[in-house]
């Protein structure tokens, strides 16, 4: 952001919202007890997307999407060496949406991000592996510099910067997907990871995965929510060995990554025959009948 001085006051009659600054430290004048704090201000938005800060001035504002719905509150964060203006804005829910498609089950995978249950494979992003390897090599050279030189100092910087690149580059990827996926899908079924790692995951790999799916989970959930669909969660039960054409019990460990069963002839990639069994538990909680 690009900080220009403001003389003329009279631009700021367009929308007045508070913003949030950064925590100051705050004196309480009768118990002199020092407090971190958040400091609001006036601010406004022109025409030209410069932010009008009271106290502050002006500044350009590079929108990333359009603002829709009405603005509440700005919030300025700074990430690394970049800042940034987080715009809070209300906007009403949809109530009559209309879904593409009723239902989907999703099986969280481990080479794979995940698998639905009509077939459809999401990867984990090429960009995304790429970045995090980089970042990996750039830990292991800081690792090997002289602790406090400038040498070190610059590396340290050069490790946050894609600490904080790798972070972002992943939560854009989940926020677009499971806004993709809340707006075809009325219901979407997914295993309830919580139960599943306590009961029968010991896999440390899976798990880890698991974590990161966390937080997938809930932007699905709040996303399925604000369009008016549902997520819902399932117990997981045996839904990657039971077979999703007969309900025969297939056992297999983690390494086999293909469903053969015997009893009916169903031959699938083990996530799939997972995601097809998820989608039948949730419909069965429903009441309703597969979409195919
Ligand atoms: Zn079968």
């Amino acid at each position: 952001m690009h900080v220009i001085k403001l003389k003329k006051h009279k631009i700021y009659s367009l929308n007045i919202y508070t913003i949030w600054d950064e925590k100051r430290h705050v004196k309480n004048k009768t118990t002199g007890e020092v407090k971190r704090r958040d400091v609001r201000y006036a601010a406004s938005l022109d025409e030209s997307n410069h932010l009008l800060i009271s106290k502050l001035g002006a500044v350009y504002v590079n929108f990333h999407r359009p603002l829709e719905g009405k603005v509440k509150q700005v919030t300025i964060k700074r990430q690394g060496h970049r800042w940034f203006a987080i715009f809070s804005v209300e906007r009403h829910v949809n109530e009559t949406v209309e879904f593409p498609v009723q239902s989907t089950g999703i099986d969280v995978g481990i080479q794979k991000f995940a698998v639905l249950s009509d077939g459809t494979t999401i990867e984990n992003p090429k960009f995304l592996l790429k970045v995090e390897r980089k970042l990996k090599r750039a830990q292991k050279k800081l690792s090997r510099m002289k602790k406090g030189s400038n040498n070190w100092k610059k590396q340290r910087q050069k490790v946050q910067q894609l600490h904080i690149k790798v972070a972002n580059q992943r939560r854009d990827f989940l926020h677009k997907l499971s806004y993709r996926l809340s707006k075809t899908y009325k219901f979407v079924f997914v295993e309830d990871l919580m139960i599943r790692n306590m009961v029968k995951n010991r896999h440390l790999a899976k798990s880890i995965h698991d974590a990161g799916w966390g937080a997938f989970g809930n932007m699905l959930d709040y996303k399925c929510n604000n369009n008016g669909g549902k997520l819902v969660r399932i117990k997981p039960h045996y839904t990657s060995q039971d077979c999703s054409g007969c309900k025969a019990r297939v056992r297999k460990s983690l390494s086999v990554r293909t469903h053969v069963c015997k009893s009916c002839g169903t031959i699938l990639d083990r996530d799939h025959n997972a995601a097809i069994n998820i989608e039948a538990a949730g419909l069965g909680l429903f009441d309703l009948s597969p979409t195919a």
